[in-house]
């Protein structure tokens, strides 16, 4: 690579440094013909980050400059890895024709990608939205307003939130968000692993923001957004967003679409250890893409449909009537096959209207990019057509028709992949296109009939008209012919076996057709520009459309998914009870051979409103406990759930914890962690929650363990009065059914047959009489030695620690408390008066020898 002298005080280094002086937080890629250099400290972190060769140039007696640099073609790759490590990454670009430059060439960063902030496909995940969320809070850190966006989309999303207890970080998180704005000084709510941009606190101001989107959409006052008196804080949040966006993308952001104000009512509260847990959208390993909720449900056609669902998973309903609407649709295309599948087979030419449309409204948008988007918009008058009464969209469905016929003249059936690779206007299309077009290809035959004609004026045949970049158009002849060249013929250059000639007729030509090219270009370049304009300019009304497009294709793929797992239409009502009839895990049966998962039974209501399931080690109560989260999830999203019935009152908030040596995936899990985590469910649960606690103290000994199940269940019972699932394997919290009225006992059925264990995985009533741990140990090939062992330490164990059978015990520790000796019972119960001395010294005598027997009483 050649570069110019890199002297400090070179003009070049100058730009550089002023340039750079904006954009300190960033690494620089400075645009330097076909390579973006790095140079100093960028240089250092960028060749250690991407694994480049870092070079110096000495320049005598100045300074050292490093430098990196990575090649133009090839720099989205190296920007996607800059910027999933959490860098922010300035493009300067030259911005002016180096050939036209007066000195140096004018740069200018035209885009500072971050990972909140990207446009480019490389760096987007097509089913997922990337969001930058700004976050603005009160003073006492328990109220806050959210503004999300979305560039590649144009998302642009207001949220208030009210509520302590994690209930901030838990609404943070629902975004997922790839990079967090706070003030100076304030909180970040960002979980680990997130950029977080911080501002300056005045940027978070209400007044300049409500201003500023006051002017940003036209509007005379912020009450047409829908936004009240509480969402101060999120206008200040969208202040603070839009500034920072706008130094990101100095060109501006018109595809940013009005706000749209997200209410937390209407919501299925989940935080975000219930998201995990349950693996709704995420495995709890990594690549386990299919073992989700999401990944079972998801066979949706078009990347907003992807997107939305995941929403619609992430974020159910409360309201039975809105949930109803869903199942009607969903319902209605269940019963449907036909229409099913032609709604599927309209929605699968239709790209991602969303994105491309927002790309072709930020003056984004390739020649490809708008042929995807007239492709799309021809699919849109057939999915109208079936859309019927499905979930109220066809009323005001627009199918884009005027856009798509603009773009279906102005556009050729396959355009390239970039400006100026190609013809990219249809012939018809741009008159004086087509007359510089036939100039330059009636050109071609030109050429020929002049060959023809010249090899017959000089008699040479192997004469040749050819063309080159740097000498234009030659006429071409072998040194063995050089006697017959005519004299009119002027030399331009000379090969090892041949000259080349121009003569003043094929001089006159090539300006002509020269000049057709670069009118041609500029022509395109216009015509293609004013086209994605006209398009660009249309973006509300593109994402209203991709929006109903994505909501069909989000029912058609739940219809689609309750046809192929024999799901049944949930009854959500407005009600405390949940019943499930024969109810199955989505994902755990799809592992299985089929008609291999056991189905289950799940009844909660006022008289049973606590179930306690205990059972062996792999019986299947983990499973059971998160099937209910999943159907309740399921049904309240809007789809159909694997059951044979199931009647859900709704839920306004479900939460699951994992006791702290389950969870896995968490490597460093503490036993602090899974209490101040429990702690947060009592704090916020309401009556109309949904609690589901596995193995819930399992992360200390079995006695703090067995005590703080208890208590937490006993609060449960007798404070918030939720519905509520414990899994456990402590099987002495069975005894909390005989103490509570509203709590029962349930075990999954395991069949033993001598020292061997079946798991039945069937739910029945009833509790577990004792632990199986053993078995399973045998299950798992333990040395008979060493389960021999286990076995008379349990005995042993078991006799010591017996729990006592009268709950009138006021001391609820009294019930683990070891039983009384036998012995001591009968010394009680001694009649004194009624022996003689010489008997009473032989009692004596044979309640001493017991005791040193040992517990055998
Ligand atoms: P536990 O929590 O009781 O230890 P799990 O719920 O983790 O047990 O279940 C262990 C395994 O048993 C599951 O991974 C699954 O393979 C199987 N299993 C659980 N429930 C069922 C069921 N209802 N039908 C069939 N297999 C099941
Ligand atoms: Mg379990």
């Amino acid at each position: 690579m050649t570069l110019p002298g890199l002297d400090v005080s070179t003009p070049l280094m100058q730009q550089y440094r002023e340039i750079k002086a904006r954009h300190r937080d960033a690494i620089l890629l400075f645009r330097m013909g076909d390579f973006y250099e790095m140079f100093e400290d960028d240089a250092e972190v960028g060749a250690r980050t991407l694994g480049l060769t870092l070079t110096s140039r000495n320049n005598g007696a100045a300074a050292e400059i490093p430098l990196a640099g990575v090649p133009v073609k090839a720099a989205a790759g190296y920007i996607k890895r800059l910027v999933e490590r959490g860098f922010r990454v300035a493009i300067c670009e030259q911005v002016e024709d180096p050939k036209l430059a007066k000195g140096i060439v004018r740069r200018e960063v035209i885009e500072v990608v971050t990972p909140g902030a990207v446009m480019a496909d490389d760096l987007l995940e097509e089913r997922q939205n990337t969001f930058l969320v700004s976050v603005a809070l009160d003073g006492g850190g328990t109220r806050a307003g959210f503004a999300a966006a979305d560039l590649s989309t144009g998302e642009l999303a207001l949220e208030s939130v009210e509520a302590g207890g994690g209930a901030l970080e838990a609404a943070l998180q629902r975004y997922n968000p790839s990079e967090v704005i706070v003030a100076e000084g304030a909180a970040a709510l960002a979980p680990p692993g997130v950029l977080v941009t911080r501002r300056e606190g005045w940027e978070f101001d209400v007044a300049l923001a409500s201003e500023e989107l006051a002017r940003r959409y036209g509007l005379a006052s912020l009450d047409g957004l829908g936004l009240g008196a509480g969402d101060a804080l999120a206008v200040g949040a969208a202040g603070a967003l839009l500034r920072y966006l706008g130094e990101l993308q100095p060109g501006g952001l018109p595809q940013l679409r009005r706000p749209v104000v997200r209410r937390a009512e209407g919501r299925l509260f989940l935080d975000a250890m219930t998201r995990r847990n349950l693996e709704l959208v995420e495995p709890l390993r990594a690549g386990a893409q299919d073992a989700t909720l999401l990944g079972v449900l998801d066979r949706t056609m078009t990347p907003m449909g992807a997107r939305l669902l995941r929403g619609w998973l992430l974020a159910p309903l409360t309201d039975p009537t809105a949930i109803a609407a869903r199942l009607d649709a969903v319902g209605s295309l269940v019963a449907d096959e036909p229409r099913r599948t032609a709604i599927r087979e309209a929605l699968d030419g239709v790209r991602d209207l969303e994105r491309l449309g927002a790309k072709a409204a930020a003056r984004r948008a390739t020649p490809r990019d708008l042929g995807a988007l007239r492709d799309s918009m021809g699919c849109l008058p057939r999915l109208e057509a079936l859309l019927g009464d499905l979930y109220g969209l066809a009323a005001g469905f627009d199918a884009l028709a005027d856009l798509a016929a603009a773009l279906a003249a102005a556009l050729v059936d396959r355009p390239p992949a970039v400006l100026g690779d190609g013809d990219v206007v249809r012939p018809g299309h741009t008159p004086a296109l087509d007359e510089l077009r036939s100039l330059r290809d009636g050109g071609r035959a030109y050429i020929a009939s002049l060959q023809a004609r010249e090899r017959a004026r000089t008699g040479i045949g192997s004469l040749k008209v050819g063309y080159n970049k740097v000498f234009g158009y030659y006429i071409e002849i072998t040194r063995a012919n050089k006697e017959s060249v005519p004299p009119d013929y002027e030399r331009r250059q000379t090969l090892t076996g041949a000259e080349r000639y121009v003569t003043p007729e094929l001089k006159a030509y090539e300006a002509k057709v020269l000049g057709a090219e670069e009118e041609i270009s500029r022509l395109e370049e216009r015509v293609f520009g004013e086209i994605r304009d006209a398009v660009g300019a249309a973006i509300q009304r593109i994402q209203d459309t991709a929006g109903r497009v994505a909501a069909a294709d989000v029912l058609a793929s739940l219809a689609d998914a309750a046809a192929a797992g024999g799901y049944v239409r949930p009854e959500v009502v407005d009600a405390f009870g949940l019943e499930i009839v024969a109810g199955r895990h989505p994902v755990v049966e799809r592992v299985m051979p089929r008609e291999a998962f056991i189905p289950n039974d799940i009844r909660l209501d006022a008289a049973q409103q606590i179930m306690i399931v205990t059972g062996p080690n792999m019986a299947g109560k983990s499973t059971v406990l998160r099937q209910v989260a999943q159907l309740v999830i399921l049904a309240q999203a809007g789809s159909f759930v694997p059951a044979r019935e199931a009647r859900i009152g709704v839920v306004d908030r479900l939460f699951t914890r994992v006791g702290a040596s389950d969870d896995l995936a968490r490597g460093q899990s503490t036993f602090l962690v899974e209490m101040s985590e429990t702690a947060s469910i009592l704090h916020n649960a309401t009556r109309k929650s949904l609690v589901l606690l596995d193995e819930i103290g399992r992360g200390t000994s079995t006695y703090d363990g067995v005590a703080i199940a208890w208590a937490v269940a006993e609060y449960l019972h007798d404070h918030l009065g939720c519905k509520a699932v414990f899994a456990t394997h402590y099987h002495e919290l069975t005894q909390l059914a005989e103490r509570y009225p509203r709590v029962a006992n349930f075990n999954v059925a395991v069949h033993e047959s001598g020292d061997d264990v079946i798991f039945l995985h069937r739910l029945r009533p009833g509790g577990a009489d004792r632990s199986y741990g053993i078995h399973v140990g045998r299950l798992a090939g333990l040395p008979t030695e060493v389960l021999e062992r286990a076995r008379v330490v349990l005995r042993s164990l078991e006799a010591g620690h017996r729990v006592a059978a009268t709950p009138a015990a006021a001391d609820q520790l009294a019930l683990f408390a070891p039983a009384e000796h036998p012995v001591l019972a009968e010394l009680r119960g001694l009649d004194l008066d009624g022996l003689t001395p010489r008997e009473a010294l032989d009692r004596l005598a044979e309640l001493q020898r017991r005791i040193a027997l040992g517990g055998e009483g």
